[in-house]
C-alpha cells in the first residue's frame, strides 16, 4: 500500500483522493515542508548553545551531550525522510517522529531563558573555593573555556564553569576565588559569575 507523501492518505491511483495532489506533486510538497521543519530545527539550535553562554547552567557540559544527541537524531532522521521521499517510500511514522524532535532545541532554549531572565537579581550566592585547573578548546564561532573549580556540592569533586574569555584569562589554578551562582526560575542552578578573593 501507498500512502501520499503529502497528507498521508492511502492512495489507490496516481492522484490523491484525499487532497488531490498527483505522486510528484506530492514529493514537492513534502520535499517544501522537510526544509522548512528542518530550517525551524536548525533556528532553535543556534539560539540553544548561544543562550547557555549566557546563562550557563552548572551542568552545561551533560546538557551539552543530551543536546549533540538530539542534534544528530534529527538530522539522521531529516537526511533518511528525504531519501524515502525520493524513492517515494512510505514514511509517515518517520514523518511524526521528526515532528516531535522539531520543537526541542526551542523548548531547551525557552528554558534557559526562563531560568535566567526571571531569576531574581539579588538571590546570588558567593561559594568561596579554589581553581583547579583550565581547559581551552578553540571553536569556529567562540570556542569552549572551562574553569575548573573544586565543588562546594556534596558528591561532586570539581564544578566545570563555562567562563568568558576575559574570565578565562584572568585566573589560573590554585587562584582563591568566589563563584557567583544564581538558583534559577526554573530551580536550574546556574553559574553567574568568577571573581578573586
Ligand atoms: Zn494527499
Amino acid at each position: 500500500m501507498t500512502r501520499c507523501l503529502d497528507c498521508g492518505s492511502e492512495r489507490i491511483a496516481d492522484q490523491c483522493p484525499s487532497c488531490g495532489l498527483t505522486s510528484a506533486a506530492a514529493e514537492v510538497m513534502f520535499r517544501r515542508r522537510l526544509l522548512k521543519r528542518t530550517a525551524v530545527f536548525l533556528l532553535g539550535s543556534l539560539a540553544f548553545p548561544y543562550l547557555s553562554q549566557i546563562y550557563p547552567p552548572l551542568e552545561l557540559d551533560l546538557m551539552l551531550v543530551f543536546f549533540g544527541l538530539i542534534f544528530f537524531v534529527a538530522l539522521a532522521i531529516a537526511v533518511v525522510l528525504e531519501r524515502r521521499g525520493r524513492n517515494r517510500q512510505d514514511l509517515e511514522a518517520l514523518k511524526r517522529l521528526y515532528s516531535g524532535f522539531i520543537p526541542l532545541p526551542w523548548i531547551l532554549s525557552a528554558t534557559l531563558l526562563v531560568n535566567g531572565t526571571l531569576d531574581a537579581k539579588q538571590n546570588v550566592t558567593y561559594h568561596p573555593t579554589t581553581v583547579d585547573s583550565r581547559y581551552n578548546m578553540p571553536g569556529i564561532v567562540r570556542g569552549t573555556r572551562r574553569l575548573f573549580v573544586h565543588s562546594w556540592r556534596e558528591g561532586q569533586r570539581i564544578e566545570r564553569l563555562a567562563v568568558n574569555s576575559d574570565d578565562f584569562d584572568r585566573f589560573h589554578s590554585g587562584d582563591a576565588v568566589f563563584v557567583g551562582v544564581k538558583p534559577g526560575a526554573l530551580g536550574i542552578p546556574w553559574y553567574f559569575g568568577v571573581y578573586r578573593r
